[in-house]
């Protein structure tokens, strides 16, 4: 907690009650986030914040590198501490969502890089596809 409080400090940023419980919010999550969800943790410790408030401060906060955010899919956007920032899979079928491990894109990466001289952010986007349980229950291949 307090290493995020001096990133955000060291960037010129002002730690208001807003911020301090939005970073114990996303650290305590330890994944991906809406900002619909961050925001009522939030005023479950402060009801005066408001969603709008919520929204500033990630945009700040993804501004300043601290935050990202990334699509699961049809839903809302979810934020995620970049220095813990993961890319994920996620099922059509059931909802599913993996955790991609950085691996996973290192050939995409370096072929996409050699033959394109184009940067890959797994990240952003999730990958869709169907989990093994709804393969075998089925759906679509
Ligand atoms: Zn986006
Ligand atoms: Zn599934």
């Amino acid at each position: 907690m307090e290493a995020l409080l001096d990133l955000m400090r060291a960037a010129g940023d002002r730690i208001t009650t807003s911020r301090r419980l939005l970073a114990g919010a996303l650290l305590d999550r330890q994944g991906p986030i809406t900002a619909e969800e961050l925001c009522s943790l939030v005023q479950a410790q402060a009801p005066d914040i408001s969603i709008s408030t919520i929204y500033r401060n990630l945009e700040e906060l993804a501004r300043l590198e601290i935050v990202e955010h990334s699509h699961l899919g049809h839903g809302s956007a979810v934020y995620q501490l970049t220095s813990s920032a993961q890319a994920h899979l996620v099922c059509d079928g059931c909802g599913k969502t993996l955790v991609a491990p950085k691996e996973l894109f290192e050939d995409l990466a370096r072929q996409a890089a050699a033959r394109y001289g184009f940067t890959v952010d797994p990240r952003h986007f999730a990958i869709q596809g169907y989990c093994q349980d709804c393969q075998t229950s089925g759906a679509p291949s």
